[in-house]
């Protein structure tokens, strides 16, 4: 998942000249500009980010009360340079709901949340300013502007023209209310899907409860009860490092049932953090909004400026991948019918599949992944990483000590080019703890890199989340190798933060579709044999991880695939059909919805989606609605890529990695997303390479 910074342009902050005790808003004398974390307190958000916001407000009166006839420089590029201090400040913050919540957390969002969307409301309906971006807009031809500078003024003019700057005063105010009431219901379901993740557990007493599962599940179950004041038990949380191997591996089909139904009831319960009537509301008000600005639908709306463009297009690439997925996991279902069977199960149900699947697995490949995890010791994952981004594109990365973290468990590294020079910072917090740091692996950050007033580069600050086990006494981190790829996936993220390298912020970002390319095509190394001999050590031996297990593994890898691609896509499908009605009845309920969504593509009952409605985070809050699709969009790129460093005969080929960084990531959004890709690939992208490697074709 990629968060990215908030998206809004930046300035010369004006500070005080009074000593300004606030440490949000002070000058970072800090290396490298970190915010000064440690000095930070949470009551400091609400006034850093009130100042903050009044500062971005002077900002744009200035720019509307210029006498001067509008031009590219006193409008579109002053706009694009304002608001720098929220940025800076909101950025800190942003990252400390993700990863540091606490009930101060939460009630400093509830201020803050409706304070920014008020904000940007304000900005976003501001006439006279729109009235002089759509002034340069409209004469931009004749201005003499070179590419880069046509395409913010597009985008500038497009993100009001879509945000309904161009709409009469009644539907603009209207507009501003939807705004708000979105934003603070997605609070709101982010929050609640937080509690509910957290306030259920299952409690095992009896050790032969603990049937199949791991040595390691087992310690960190044993912790986590040790934790909660229940030491000699076992405790399995329904947060996904928790719940998954617990799913995969639990002998106990009781309590399997007992913990998924938990797990895909999250939010469902009817109490105080249910979510249905939250999503239902959302839905409701997206679609209001798309209406008042003149489009049919929500999914109208989001797709115009994508890559996809339509959902006519995002259909037909779900369909090209559904059919051979859907097929590959009736064909698993059989296995796992004969497997089940052999433990008396005549019907098959969704708690099952993952055990018997990985029981079939097992049977089939003679495979168990938990001996592939002491190969994968985090700090060894870790090493592979910088090793491959060195191979492609000469980078190293050089752990910092003594410079201010995020959090205590944090680590910090510089990313330095093939010349020495440096291209920013980057934090790793990659442990879970459950309740406080939400589910998932993200990237995230605290400085988009940027140009200052005097035309020197601003490099990045690039933080990566995760959730992976935490070592457990003297057992070090072991990574499975989903969160391997996990690990490669997030740092892929990373590196295009720090190759990006556009003057204007209004144009440093990648296209939504765009996005999951730089990410997926890094997990493409994590198993590659030449890789694996730098990093997959045992931890304890040293021993360089065996190539028949490799082999073995990479074998094995492409069994199951049926069913992740199958409930993938019918979480992508559920985002699109929510988001697909132009009417919405009076008494709708999003689980009924939900139903026949994924009854009309024929879904094995067997399967639940990846994701239900009530808690499915990335449509609701994390900016992914309408948007699932972009994993699939963004896995044909990353294979159709992939394939191109293969076909070369190098998968380290340099020109081609040289190609990739200056053509794609280095651009941003200076041009046309798909025309950035065929200047790499040569052509448009296919599904070809996406099926072969996934064993669908
Ligand atoms: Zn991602």
């Amino acid at each position: 998942m990629m968060k990215r910074i908030l998206v809004m342009a930046a300035a010369a902050m004006s500070l005080c000249a009074c000593v300004e005790k606030n440490p949000l808003l002070k000058e970072w004398d800090t290396p490298f500009g970190i915010p000064p974390f440690e000095e930070i307190r949470t009551e400091d958000y609400v006034p850093a980010i009130k100042k903050a916001i009044e500062a971005h407000d002077a900002e744009i009166a200035a720019i509307v009360s210029s006498k001067e006839e509008p031009t590219f420089e006193n409008t579109i590029l002053a706009y694009d340079k304002s608001g720098e201090l929220l940025e800076r400040v909101y950025a800190v913050f942003g990252n400390v709901e993700s990863m540091a919540f606490n009930d101060e957390v939460a009630e400093a969002s509830n201020v803050i949340t409706p304070m920014m969307s008020a904000h940007s409301n304000d900005i976003q309906l501001n006439e006279a300013l729109f009235e002089r971006i759509k002034s340069v807009y409209d004469r931009k031809d004749a201005l003499g502007l070179d590419d880069a500078q046509l395409r913010l003024v597009d985008n500038v003019y497009k993100s009001f023209a879509r945000n309904g700057a161009a709409l009469p005063a009644d539907k603009k105010a209207e507009l501003k209310e939807v705004n708000s009431a979105i934003s603070n219901l997605q609070l709101k379901f982010s929050q609640n899907l937080i509690k509910e993740t957290a306030a259920w557990t299952l409690e095992i007493k009896d050790k032969a409860d603990l049937a199949g599962l791991g040595e390691d599940f087992i310690a960190d179950a044993a912790a986590r009860a040790e934790a909660a004041g229940q030491s000699g038990r076992w405790i399995v949380g329904l947060d996904n490092p928790s719940v998954m191997p617990f799913l995969q591996s639990s002998a106990n089909r009781e309590l399997r049932i007992k913990v998924l139904d938990a797990y895909l009831n999250r939010c469902n319960n009817n109490n105080a953090e249910d979510n249905k009537d939250i999503c239902a509301e959302i839905i409701r008000l997206k679609l209001r909004k798309a209406q008042l600005l003149g489009y049919e639908t929500y999914v109208d709306y989001q797709l115009e400026d994508r890559m996809a463009k339509n959902s006519e297009n995002v259909y037909k690439l779900l369909a090209q991948v559904w059919k051979p997925s859907l097929a590959a996991a009736r064909n698993e279902l059989k296995d796992i019918k004969a497997m089940a069977a052999k433990d008396g199960i005549t019907t098959v149900q969704a708690a099952d599949w993952r055990y018997y699947s990985s029981l079939a697995k097992a049977e089939k490949y003679n495979m168990d992944e938990e001996a592939l995890k002491p190969y994968f010791r985090y700090e060894n994952v870790r090493e592979g990483i910088f090793y491959v981004a060195n191979k492609l594109f000469g980078l190293s990365f050089e752990r910092l000590e003594n410079v201010p973290l995020p959090h205590p468990e944090a680590e910090a590294f510089e990313c330095k080019d093939v010349d020495g020079s440096s291209l920013g910072v980057i934090f790793m917090d990659m442990f879970a703890r459950p309740g406080e740091k939400s589910n998932g692996a993200w990237c995230g950050g605290y400085r988009d890199q940027k140009y200052d007033k005097d035309g020197n580069k601003i490099n990045p600050i690039v933080t990566i989340c995760g959730n992976f086990s935490r070592p457990v006494g003297d057992k070090p981190s072991l990574l499975t190798p989903d969160e391997t790829e996990t690990f490669f996936h997030e740092f892929g993220h990373a590196l295009a933060s720090f190759m990006i390298d556009v003057k204007y912020p209004g144009i440093s970002y990648f296209d939504h579709d765009f996005v999951e390319l730089p990410s997926q095509l890094n997990e493409h190394w994590a198993f590659a044999p030449e890789v694996l001999n730098v990093y997959a050590k045992h931890y304890e031996t040293g021993a360089v991880i065996p190539m028949e297990l490799v082999d073995k593994y990479l074998e094995s890898k492409n069994y199951g695939k049926g069913f992740a691609m199958t409930e993938l896509l019918a979480a992508m499908y559920l985002d699109m059909g929510l988001y697909s009605m132009s009417e919405i009845p009076d008494n709708y309920n999003v689980l009924s919805a939900e139903s026949k969504i994924l009854k009309d593509i024929d879904l094995l009952a067997e399967i639940p989606p990846r994701y239900r409605t009530p808690y499915f985070l990335h449509i609701f809050s994390h900016g992914y609605d309408v948007g699932y699709y972009s994993y699939l969009w963004a896995q044909v790129l990353d294979n159709d890529a992939f394939k191109a460093f293969e076909e070369t005969g190098d998968i380290f080929n340099q020109e081609l990695a040289r190609k990739y960084r200056y053509e794609v990531l280095k651009r941003g959004d200076e041009t046309d997303a798909m025309e950035l890709y065929k200047n790499f690939r040569g052509h448009e992208p296919t599904v070809d390479a996406l099926l072969e490697y996934n064993g669908l074709k």
